[in-house]
């Protein structure tokens, strides 16, 4: 029987943690953190995402600026608006929402943003921080896996770590975080040859390829910590991992569960760089 990784009230933890330093760093400095969130258009995912943070905001005790813009907004007012925000005291943190509607160049509004604001950590200023070991934001999603494996006491250095999925905002970063914490990291894609072989080694094995349990206990070593990023559909509706849980679960030693494993932490560390770019100042 594994230990089940509750990442929602891991989350919970650390929102009340910033919240508390948002009070003292208010009362020691006169500093209160602020997020700006920009939304452009009107997909209801991301919708439900900005009032996420938005709520997550006012209860650390931050200034929140919500800023929401029809779909056909020009790319140069969508920069101006960006502008505004890199130069204002009061906001610590800028947040664009992705995806943008397809008229609009996400790299270039991203690279818009002062990389110091840039609290995703999707700037390539931050991206290369990262890479060459001297981190600033760190993008939320896996920085939330570390804190999870740190607050369940699950050592990192030496252990073999195989990640499935490459992407720029979860696979790659994940990949130099274990790397910089001394794991041995394993990178595997869709042309991964023999996978199950690969898996099979893991120490720490996280799923990220968004491939609804594809995950099987097969290609779980016992004892194995495993961590599921993966959010999907069934057809009927219901919200499923990337891995077979009920396969998995009795051969691992820790695992997350969906919901309630890695979600909740994405959030949480948004407002842990956010809290971390005012306090820097
Ligand atoms: P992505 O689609 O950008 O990348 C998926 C990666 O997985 C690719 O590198 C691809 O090569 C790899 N992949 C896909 N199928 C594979 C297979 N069969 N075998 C091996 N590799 C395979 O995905 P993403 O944006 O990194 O998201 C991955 C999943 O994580 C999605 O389900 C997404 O919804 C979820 N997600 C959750 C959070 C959160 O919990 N807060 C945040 C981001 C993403």
């Amino acid at each position: 029987m594994a230990v089940i990784i509750d990442g929602k009230s891991v989350a919970e933890q650390v929102r009340s943690e910033i919240r508390e330093r948002t009070l003292l760093l208010k009362e020691g400095r006169g500093i209160q953190p602020g997020l700006a969130v920009v939304l452009v258009g009107d997909d209801p995912a991301s919708r439900i995402y900005v009032r996420g943070k938005k709520a997550a905001c006012e209860q650390a005790g931050f200034l929140s600026r919500e800023l929401i813009f029809p779909a056909e907004l020009k790319e140069s007012d969508l920069l101006g608006v960006i502008s505004e925000l890199n130069n204002d005291d009061r906001i610590h943190g800028i947040l664009v929402q992705l995806p943008l509607p397809k008229h609009l160049d996400s790299d270039r509004i991203v690279e818009s943003i002062e990389p110091r604001k840039d609290v995703d950590g999707f700037h390539p200023w931050n991206v290369g921080k990262l890479f060459s070991g001297t981190a600033y934001h760190m993008s939320c999603t896996p920085l939330g896996i570390i804190e999870l494996l740190d607050r369940y006491h699950i050592g990192i250095e030496g252990k073999e770590a195989v990640i499935v999925g490459r992407s720029a905002i979860v696979g790659k970063p994940l990949a130099m975080m274990l790397l910089s914490r001394h794991a041995t990291v394993t990178v595997c894609h869709t042309r991964t040859r023999e996978l199950a072989e690969v898996t099979r080694r893991a120490d720490i094995l996280v799923a990220a390829a968004g491939q609804p349990e594809m995950i099987r206990g097969s290609m779980v070593k016992e004892g194995a910590v495993v961590i599921d990023v993966g959010i999907n559909r069934s057809p009927e509706g219901k919200l499923l991992g990337d891995v077979a849980f009920r396969e998995v679960e009795p051969l691992a030693s820790h695992i997350t569960p969906v919901p309630g494993g890695v979600g909740p932490m994405t959030i949480a560390m948004l407002m842990v760089n956010t809290f971390n770019a005012a306090n820097r100042l």
